[in-house]
């Protein structure tokens, strides 16, 4: 079954993804259609005044400020995102930071 793979970029899309997309789209226009009736099912049950004492209780303007900064703390910067620029490379063999284009490690001499 040749067909049933469509290969977009480097990503192998099977006939099971498309489906499942489809099926998702199906049901997200669907529940847009009745977005109305199902705002008033999650308030008949509870679901809305729960979120409310949630977000009044937890999600505070602190826990938010806080959440922000441990996350941009936590996430390391991204090496190969700089080298591919060329501008800022690190020595393979000793981490050392390597300024400019040479090909030779200041630090420990090896080839980069
Ligand atoms: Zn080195």
């Amino acid at each position: 079954m040749a067909n049933d793979i469509v290969i977009l970029g480097d990503r192998i899309m099977t006939l099971l993804n498309r489906k499942i997309i489809v099926l998702s789209l199906i049901g997200v226009i669907f529940l847009m259609a009745n977005l109305w009736f199902a705002v008033n099912w999650l308030d008949e049950h509870g679901v809305v005044s729960w979120a409310q004492h949630i977000r009044a209780e937890y999600i505070t303007g602190t826990a938010i400020t806080i959440v922000i900064a441990l996350m941009i703390l936590l996430v390391r910067p991204k090496h190969e995102a700089v080298a591919r620029t060329g501008l800022f490379r690190r020595c393979p063999v000793c981490d050392h930071v390597l300024l400019g284009k040479g090909t030779y490690c200041a630090e420990c001499g090896s080839k980069v």
